[in-house]
């Protein structure tokens, strides 16, 4: 072995690609060891909401970790995390009164999928099948990769996969998707986990509020759970604190992470209406809620995730999102106008393109070689095959905006005949 020994997740290490090392980060930059500023487009992996190293987070992770690191949560408790659930029930809807903590999206989706299937089983009425929406992503556990898209991403692991039913991508008016569902509903499945309104690993694909709102109202009436997946939307990123809220629906459990300690530490929330709570409260033991992990509720990730909470609360975020949607638009609207470039669509402030090339897709060739082009130009962006989408901090300023245009024109002209 010469050279790191870190196995680096999504990465093919046979290709060969330099891997950068930063050494720190401030707002929607990150600094290389070797000199130089790179503008992150993508918010490192969506996660960055307010820009890195945001004072007031820094300040409450640096006080914390000198008070309380961590503490046993089963049956123990401690102020961050009291701090997090209250601002969570105050600022969410209310109907969603619990809430459950672990560390990453996929196991705030693991924790959704049990607690459903624990709902039916403690009420009498044991169901097993999750619905899933076609080309979803949920994460990269075992369930979570169970209720997404079947594709690379997990052929090989397909025999350690459980059985889902797929309900269609909606196609023009979405009917199609609304009959499936429909049906697979008459069947008693226990629930139906969506990604609201931006599809997002499976190539940020939209679908307007209208047809949540429809999807919901057709769990509703069968009495099928609806889990809302919003690990990547929430926290303002499709302009609202949640999508959800763009379709009036209230979902009956809601997975949030990324932006939950405003993108600086690994944490993550499943919420859940007092009906699936009261399903498991019991003197009988068996039906306790068996889910946890030794950082279950860390208390310098929840001071962190109070942090972003008050920062929601305290500072003008949605006129922030309103703007940079704005500025989303235009830049937008610039490259739409590049020759080979197709589709553009825009939910909030996340804006994508499509590339048109013959073999579009996650693993289209094009996508290497734009990889390259935005990493020597100092830009972190990382397209989905021929799909590329900008998904910045919340704070990055017009001159950065900018930029990011002008490496991904550069580079869509490089790579198109
Ligand atoms: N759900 C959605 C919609 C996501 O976009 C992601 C990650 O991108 C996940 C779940 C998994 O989250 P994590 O990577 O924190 O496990």
């Amino acid at each position: 072995m010469s050279g790191s020994a870190v196995w680096h997740p999504f990465t093919q290490h046979g290709l060969g690609d330099p891997v950068p090392l930063v050494t720190h980060a401030q707002g929607a930059a990150l600094y290389t060891a070797d000199g130089r500023r790179v503008i992150d487009a993508i918010s490192s992996w969506w996660v960055t909401t307010h820009g890195h190293c945001h004072p007031r987070i820094v300040e409450a992770i640096r006080a914390q970790a000198g008070a309380l690191d961590q503490l046993i949560f089963a049956g123990w408790t401690h102020a961050p995390a009291e701090r997090v659930a209250a601002g969570l029930t105050a600022m969410m809807p209310e109907e969603l009164t619990r809430v459950f903590f672990s560390d990453s999206g996929s196991t705030s989706v693991e924790v959704a999928l049990k607690m459903a299937l624990g709902y039916w089983a403690h009420t009498g009425q044991p169901r097993g099948r999750i619905l899933v929406l076609e080309h979803s992503y949920h994460g990269d556990t075992i369930g979570a990769m169970s209720v997404g898209e079947r594709g690379v991403f997990n052929a090989p692991y397909e025999p350690l996969l459980f059985d889902v039913g797929t309900i269609p991508f909606p196609v023009g008016d979405g009917a199609n998707t609304l009959e499936a569902l429909e049906a697979a509903c008459r069947e008693a499945p226990a629930a139906f986990i969506v990604e609201p309104l931006v599809l997002g690993a499976g190539g940020m694909l939209m679908y307007p509020p209208a047809l949540l709102s429809a999807m919901a109202e057709i769990c509703r009436r069968h009495e099928v759970l609806l889990i809302t997946d919003e690990v990547m939307t929430g926290w303002g990123r499709t302009g609202t604190l949640l999508a959800c809220e763009q379709a009036g629906v209230v979902p009956d459990i809601l997975c949030i992470a990324k932006g939950l300690t405003g993108g600086s530490m690994p944490l993550a929330v499943t919420m859940a209406r007092e009906e699936i709570f009261m399903a498991h409260w019991s003197t009988d033991r068996a039906k306790m809620f068996f889910h946890s992990s030794s950082y279950t509720a860390n208390p310098i990730a929840c001071a962190a995730a109070a942090a972003n909470i008050a920062i929601w609360q305290e500072e003008p975020v949605l006129d922030r999102l309103a703007d940079l949607g704005t500025r989303q638009q235009a830049l937008l609207d610039r490259l739409a106008k590049l020759p080979g470039v197709g589709a553009t669509r825009r939910c909030g402030t996340i804006a994508a393109l499509d590339l048109e090339v013959p073999d579009g897709g996650y693993m289209s060739s094009l996508a290497p070689r734009l990889l390259t082009l935005f990493r020597e130009a100092d830009v972190l962006l990382r397209p989905l095959g021929n799909t590329i989408y900008v998904m910045p901090p919340y704070c990055i300023d017009d001159a950065d905006l900018t930029r990011i245009g002008d490496v991904i024109e550069m580079a869509v002209r490089a790579v198109l005949p």
